[in-house]
């Protein structure tokens, strides 16, 4: 069973998330999506929205799950069998934060491989936190969330 882990807070998922993951799904048997609980970061959308939200999306991909945890990735990995983490690059910044995370996995979890995967180029600037900004301001974030996140606004 080749399975995956793709970590994230999703606050919200983004089309940019859910490129990659649909893109990945050729890869893997299946595909966590793990919702990452910090308790001290204050969230735009509570956990209970959050999983919901990615329940909606993917309620028509078989090999989907979606799961939340605390702690660190890697142990969570460990946990559930799976010896991949997906991740996303829209950029340099990007590229240098997942690298590092990268080596740090590898240092905490040597069987553990990180695969990244180069965002299209469409969804490059939609980031969560953009898409939380433009709410606060009152715009309209449809254009860069999966419709099923509208609900929730
Ligand atoms: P975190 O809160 O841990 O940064 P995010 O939900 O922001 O989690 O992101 C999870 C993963 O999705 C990261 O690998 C991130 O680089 C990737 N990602 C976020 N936005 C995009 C996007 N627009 N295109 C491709 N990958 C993305």
């Amino acid at each position: 069973m080749r399975r995956a882990v793709f970590p994230g807070s999703f606050d919200p998922i983004t089309l940019g998330h859910e490129n990659i993951i649909r893109r990945a799904l050729s890869m893997f048997d299946e595909i966590v999506l793990a919702v990452g609980v910090n308790t001290s970061k204050k969230t735009r959308f509570t956990l209970d929205q959050r999983l919901e939200m990615l329940n909606l999306v993917f309620q028509d991909v078989a090999q989907v799950r979606i799961e939340s945890y605390q702690g660190l990735t890697v142990n969570f990995c460990d946990e559930i069998d799976a010896s991949w983490m997906l991740r996303g690059v829209r950029n340099g910044g990007d590229f240098e934060y997942e690298r590092t995370i990268a080596q740090m996995s590898k240092r905490l979890n040597s069987s553990l491989e990180t695969v990244i995967l180069f965002t299209d180029p469409e969804y490059a600037a939609i980031s969560s936190s953009v898409v939380r900004d433009i709410l606060s301001n009152g715009g309209d974030i449809s254009e860069f969330v999966p419709q099923a996140v509208l609900k929730f606004v």
